[in-house]
Formats: structure tokens, C-alpha cells, sequence
């Protein structure tokens, strides 16, 4: 049986509508702009806004379907950049558990499986609210204050390490010129030491071991140039130390000393052999050279008034000679043992002389 109301009934398409909208659980109707609240723009079904504040994005929505048929049409909703469709019963309420911030459209579509008529419409025009947190501006701002605090705390560390920095410089230069000050006074130490250890201590002239070293190094040394050893002895020096006492003495010692000093050259070399006794190494003088040296040195002795503590003390000396031949390659003993040979003669002599070895 053909009955044409049926062909027009088939080729009307289904026509889903919204029943219902509920937020977190209660149905929400329409509100003044201003309110606080879910509220729509107009009174559902009619609604075209649905605005949800912060703090409630539960939604639930329930659809129906006008028109005969319904048994034999189905409807499909879809939160348009949320989801995909989704079926759904008629007069039923489908819920969303939550809801994020940003603005959506609801779409339904129904089709009649019979007739195969579709139809699909925009419902509803979502607006989630976001939460302060999720303002586009605050987490701009949020982000530009977190690189600023980034920023200023990276710019503190940087300044504490610089800080640091200078500080452990200023500390490594204070301890390396301390420690420069230090070497500076163990070296003058050092030789301080050395100085004390070469020379004779009431005289300053070398002592004996340094004076017979330097002796021995020069005699190897030297090749070409004269040298000449002199045995210095004071005369009756028993008998000064008898009569002024120890104390003058000792001046007698150290006022001889500086005259051997002054009257010998940067090259030379004087020292203390023991007691009264000195040796004396003349560089670049010949045996001639030396005998008037030592006479005059014996001149000097014999003229000139030593300060005692209680009066003027005169004395002699007497000095005993030898040409140092260097190329014999000879002991120094053997030299000293010649000087020596030529002081005992001019102590024999009578003293206050010089002879040659
Ligand atoms: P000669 O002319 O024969 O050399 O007679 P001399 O008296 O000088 O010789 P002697 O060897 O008999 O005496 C040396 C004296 O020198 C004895 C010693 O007391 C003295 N003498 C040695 N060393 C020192 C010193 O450091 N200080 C003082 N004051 N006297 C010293
Ligand atoms: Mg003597
Ligand atoms: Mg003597």
C-alpha cells in the first residue's frame, strides 16, 4: 500500500533539539549578562550561549528529537574541538566531566535509518571562562616575571661569584705577596747565615776554613796572572794582651784587620789563619809588588797609635812571603808552608820585616 503521507513524512529530515543544560548538576537557565554563574542568552531550547565561570565546567546536555519517527532516528553530538561524535539516546542527559577554558560549539546530527534523511546544526555556542591562572595575559605575565626573577637571580650569582672571584684573587695576591716577602727575608736570612758562617767573628775578615777555600779555588783558577801569599803575625802579642789586657787586645785585632783591609784590593783575599796570625792572597802583583806592599802595610802598623781603653797601644808585625808559581800545581799548603818558612826568618830577623819564603 502506498501512502504518499509516508513519503513525506520519510523525506523530512529529523530534527534533534536541546532539552536540557545543567551545570555541576543544576539546570541552568537564563540569566542577565552581568550575573554571576552559568547562565545562557536565552532559555533553553532556545538558548544560542551557554558562559561558564571559573570553577564550574561540569555540563550536561540533553537532546530530543521532534517529529513522528523517532524510533527509528538516532543523534550524535559533538563538542566541536573537544571531541568526535558520540552517540546519544534521546531524552537523555549526556554529561561532560570537565571542561576546559576556551570557546566550543555543540553540534548534534540525527539521521532516519529508514529514509535515510540526515541533519546536523549548530546547538549551542560554548564559553568556558578561565580560571585568573589561565588568562592568557597572566601566564604571559607569569612567565615574563619568572625569566625576570631567572634573570636577576642568574645577574645575583654572578655578582656573588664576581664578588668571590675578587675576593679569593685579592686574597691570592695578598698571600703571594707575603709569601714574596717571606722569600725575601729567608734569601737575607739566608745570607746573613752564610756571611756569618765565612767570616771571623771579632775580625769580619774570612775566617780561616772559608779564607784556605777561596785560597784553593783561586790557585786552580788561575793560570796566567801572579799571585802572591803573605803570613801575617803580630809581634809579642802575648805581651800586648799581658799588658793592656784581653779587651785591647782584641781592638789590636780588629784595627789591624781593617788596615789589612783597606790596603788590600776587591780581588784579594784576607783572613784570620788563627790568634794573631793572618793570610793574605794578592792577585796581579808580583814578588816585588808584594815586598813593598808589605812594607808598606808594616810602615803603617809600626806609625799608627791603636785607641786602647786606657792609653795608646803601638805595635810591630812581621810578614812572611811567597810567589805562587800556579802552573807548579801545588798544594796551598806547600805555598804556606814557604810563607811561613820566610816569617819565622823575620821573626829571627828581629821582627818588624818582611821576608821572601
Ligand atoms: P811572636 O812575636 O813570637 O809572635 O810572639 P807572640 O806573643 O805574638 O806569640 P805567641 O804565640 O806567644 O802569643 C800569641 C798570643 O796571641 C797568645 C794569645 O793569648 C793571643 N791571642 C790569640 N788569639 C787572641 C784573641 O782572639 N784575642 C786576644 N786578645 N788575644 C789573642
Ligand atoms: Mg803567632
Ligand atoms: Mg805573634
Amino acid at each position: 500500500v502506498f501512502d504518499p503521507r509516508e513519503v513525506l513524512l520519510n523525506a523530512q529530515p529529523p530534527h534533534p533539539v536541546l532539552t536540557e543544560v545543567r551545570v555541576a548538576g543544576q539546570p541552568v537557565r537564563a540569566l542577565p549578562a552581568d550575573a554571576a554563574g552559568p547562565r545562557l542568552d536565552a532559555a533553553a531550547p532556545y538558548a544560542r550561549e551557554l558562559v561558564l565561570p571559573p570553577g564550574a565546567r561540569q555540563a550536561s546536555f540533553g537532546f530530543s528529537l521532534l517529529g513522528a519517527r523517532r524510533e527509528r532516528q538516532s543523534i550524535e553530538f559533538r563538542i566541536e574541538g573537544l571531541h568526535d561524535w558520540m552517540p546519544v539516546a534521546a531524552d537523555t542527559l549526556t554529561s561532560h566531566a570537565s571542561l576546559p577554558a576556551g570557546d566550543f560549539r555543540l553540534l548534534v546530527r540525527a539521521a532516519d535509518r529508514a529514509s535515510r534523511a540526515r541533519s546536523e546544526q549548530p546547538l549551542l555556542s560554548i564559553r568556558v571562562l578561565p580560571y585568573w591562572w589561565e588568562r592568557r595575559e597572566v601566564q604571559w605575565g607569569g612567565l615574563l616575571l619568572l625569566a625576570c626573577s631567572v634573570f636577576f637571580a642568574y645577574r645575583k650569582r654572578l655578582r656573588v661569584l664576581h664578588q668571590r672571584e675578587r675576593r679569593l684573587s685579592e686574597l691570592v695576591a695578598a698571600r703571594t705577596r707575603e709569601i714574596e716577602q717571606q722569600k725575601a727575608e729567608l734569601a737575607l736570612a739566608n745570607r746573613q747565615l752564610y756571611e756569618l758562617s765565612i767570616r771571623d767573628g771579632l775580625t769580619g775578615v774570612f775566617n780561616r776554613r772559608h779564607a784556605l777555600d777561596e785560597a784553593r779555588r783561586r790557585l786552580l783558577a788561575e793560570s796566567a796572572q801572579p799571585l802572591c801569599l803573605a803570613m801575617i803575625d803580630l809581634d809579642h802579642f802575648k805581651a800586648v794582651n799581658d799588658r793592656f789586657g784581653h779587651v785591647a787586645g782584641d781592638e789590636v785585632l780588629r784595627s789591624f784587620a781593617n788596615w789589612l783591609k783597606a790596603q788590600t784590593g776587591p780581588g784579594d783575599i784576607v783572613g784570620r789563619y788563627g790568634g794573631e796570625e793572618f793570610l793574605c792572597l794578592l792577585q796581579d802583583q808580583d814578588i816585588v809588588q808584594a815586598r813593598h806592599w808589605a812594607e808598606r802595610l808594616l810602615a803603617h802598623v809600626r806609625d799608627t797609635d791603636i785607641a786602647g781603653p786606657s792609653c795608646e797601644i803601638r805595635i810591630t808585625a812581621s810578614i812572611g812571603l811567597v810567589a805562587i808559581d800556579p802552573r807548579a800545581a801545588l798544594p796551598l799548603e806547600v805555598w804556606i808552608a814557604r810563607a811561613d818558612a820566610g816569617l819565622y826568618r823575620a821573626k829571627a830577623n828581629g821582627r818588624d820585616g818582611v821576608l821572601v819564603g
